[in-house]
């Protein structure tokens, strides 16, 4: 391909629009324009990185046994009602109706569409394991479309779905889709970690997020920095610190007058937030609840929203009114002694002893509190966020808090929507029974966007060779001089002969603006046929990645250009 015929609108300045460092390069880059909040083109070069990610996503999952299939991105309502979700799902599902006047959707996702097509076509448990998926467009209309590829309103994901005849089998299923990720981010070249989600009602290790890990991700995750243990802040959970034996002493009523936030207190009576257990009070579907915490811990409500048994969407924190009303005491005193309302302690609280706590009475509180002698809290549970130094429960190492976008989600679903919609096969005694489903998603063009998240500098994109749209770019530095633009073609033939993918600049540009092209495109190989060629025949390779450059003679170039391509693909 030719530069000079290839449309790449690259970009000066940054676009005003843009916000996080990949949208704008996309756009700098000429990769990608938009056409309205949240859609965009692909343009050929934003195209050719989507297809190289395709590629290895879908080689994998052939790999590993999933066969492909295309449905249909309209989908009609009445499938919806079966599954209940015509109702539950809010705005994103973007609903119309067709000439006809019959309801339909544009498809945010095809756990419908794929239950329907097995419950139509499989009737023995013969035909299982079966794992299907498709690479398509998905329509969501997000509240807040932006950051380009990252969340944007129409873009590209890999959906398969497995259908066992056991539970047993769908566990099968999910940890062969769990190293078909592990295999396609690696492919990709990217830095990631597999982390445990909270699968709610399923229970167990079976929802795990892909991130790709990039200070600028939008979601928080917890790592261990000595084992593989990652984890998103809604499930990571630590090693409870060990009881001191301290004996307890005597309860001691104090007055801290005015005293309400947790660090005032433990100012004024001299202690760390680590001595002292907050009283918090959280509204679970209208009744109060007392949370209490190690003052110095928050409150992870999906953490607590599992421990009390019901939906994060049911829990909120009390407002002073609904605090008062329920305890008789303001907040900022409040403490579980003698408290007459249902308390969760945390894990933590059962470790500790002698702590402050309120006296719940307005200006006082309580030294030398213990749990077990002085109140027994309705329930013990792990409520809280992990914070960075937490022990990690596998190995012992150290938790770090770190930054990640979340590129895949794999995720066992049970028979929720097989039962909805009566997808059943007869088991051994002939009884209708419910496939056992799981959901496997990647965003492939969010993949982009993660991706020069994780790897840019201040020039451009830096592309890990294995999804940059070619491999090898030539910059002729000068037209006119035929000696070069001679050499320049002979190399571009010569790659492309042997099946590697090259860009050959050919522009009548300045040597600077097809540098700073070079940089901003992020191909991973700038191949330079200029002034060191017709003074001593030397070509220069320089690699994007680590700026690292070799001069070599014009014979011997095209060999080493292949080696150096070979090297980076990550095969
Ligand atoms: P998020 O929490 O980011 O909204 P989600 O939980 O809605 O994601 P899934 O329904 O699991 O996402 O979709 C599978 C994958 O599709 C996600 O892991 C993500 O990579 C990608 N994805 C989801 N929403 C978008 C979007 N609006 N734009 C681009 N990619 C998306
Ligand atoms: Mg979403």
């Amino acid at each position: 391909m030719r530069f000079s015929q290839l449309l790449i609108p690259t970009l000066k300045e940054d676009p005003a629009e843009a916000e996080v460092i990949s949208h704008k390069l996309l756009l700098r880059a000429g990769f990608i324009r938009k056409l309205t909040s949240g859609t965009y083109t692909y343009l050929p070069l934003g195209l050719a990185t989507i297809r190289k990610v395709e590629n290895i996503v879908r080689e994998e999952m052939n790999r590993a046994g999933a066969q492909e299939i295309l449905m249909p991105m309209v989908q009609p309502a009445s499938l919806w009602e079966e599954s209940g979700r015509w109702q539950e799902y809010g705005k994103e599902l973007l609903r119309f109706k067709d000439r006809n006047q019959r309801d339909s959707c544009l498809g945010p996702t095809h756990e419908e569409v794929i239950t329907d097509v097995v419950r139509t076509n499989v009737h023995s448990y013969k035909q299982l394991p079966l794992n299907l998926y498709q690479i398509q467009t998905k329509y969501r209309d997000e509240a807040r479309p932006r950051f380009g590829l990252m969340r944007g309103r129409e873009f590209i994901m890999k959906d398969a779905y497995s259908f066992d005849a056991t539970d047993k089998g769908a566990e099968e299923s999910y940890h062969r889709m769990d190293l078909a990720y592990h295999r396609i981010f690696e492919r990709c070249g990217l830095r990631f970690r597999a982390v445990e989600a909270d699968s709610g009602a399923i229970g167990g290790s079976f929802s795990h997020e892909f991130m790709v890990l990039a200070d600028t991700g939008e979601d928080t995750i917890a790592i261990c920095n000595n084992c593989q243990y990652a984890a998103n802040m809604e499930k990571a959970s630590c090693v409870v610190a060990s009881s001191s034996d301290a004996a307890p002493l005597e309860l001691e009523r104090i007055e801290t007058p005015g005293k309400r936030k947790v660090n005032a207190v433990c100012e004024f009576l001299d202690i760390t937030p680590a001595q002292l257990v907050k009283t918090l009070i959280y509204m679970v579907k209208d009744e109060p609840v007392a949370v209490l915490l190690r003052g110095d811990h928050e409150v992870e409500e999906v953490k607590l929203a599992n421990v009390l048994g019901v939906s994060d969407e049911d829990i909120r924190m009390a407002d002073d009114k609904e605090v008062f009303d329920a305890t008789g005491t303001p907040s900022g005193y409040l403490g579980p002694i003698g408290l007459a309302i249902k308390t969760i302690a945390d894990l933590e609280v059962e470790a500790m002893v002698n702590f402050a706590v309120g006296a719940n009475e307005k200006n006082f509180h309580v030294l030398n509190c213990n749990m077990g002698r002085d109140f027994s809290p309705s329930q013990t549970g792990d409520v809280r966020k992990v914070t960075a130094g937490d022990k990690c429960k596998l190995c012992g190492g150290t938790l770090e808090l770190t930054k990640g976008i979340e590129v895949g989600h794999i995720f066992k679903l049970g028979t929720k929507y097989s039962t909805a919609l009566q997808a059943t096969f007869p088991d051994d005694h002939s009884h209708e029974t419910p496939f056992v489903m799981g959901c496997y998603g990647i965003g492939v063009s969010r993949v982009v966007a993660a991706a020069i998240e994780q790897n840019h500098d201040k020039d451009g994109i830096i592309f890990p060779a294995p999804i940059a749209p070619v491999q090898v770019l030539i910059l002729n530095l000068d037209l006119k001089d035929e000696g070069i633009t001679s050499a320049a073609q002979t190399i571009y033939k010569k790659l492309q002969e042997k099946g590697i993918e090259v860009i050959l600049d050919d522009r009548d540009e300045r040597p600077g603006v097809k540098f700073k092209d070079a940089d901003l495109i992020g191909i991973p190989f700038r191949v330079t046929v200029g002034k060191s060629f017709s003074k001593d025949g030397i070509i220069e390779i320089r690699s994007r990645a680590d700026g690292n450059v070799s001069t070599i003679t014009f014979d011997d170039c095209v060999e080493e250009i292949i080696k150096n391509v070979q090297n980076s693909m990550n095969l």
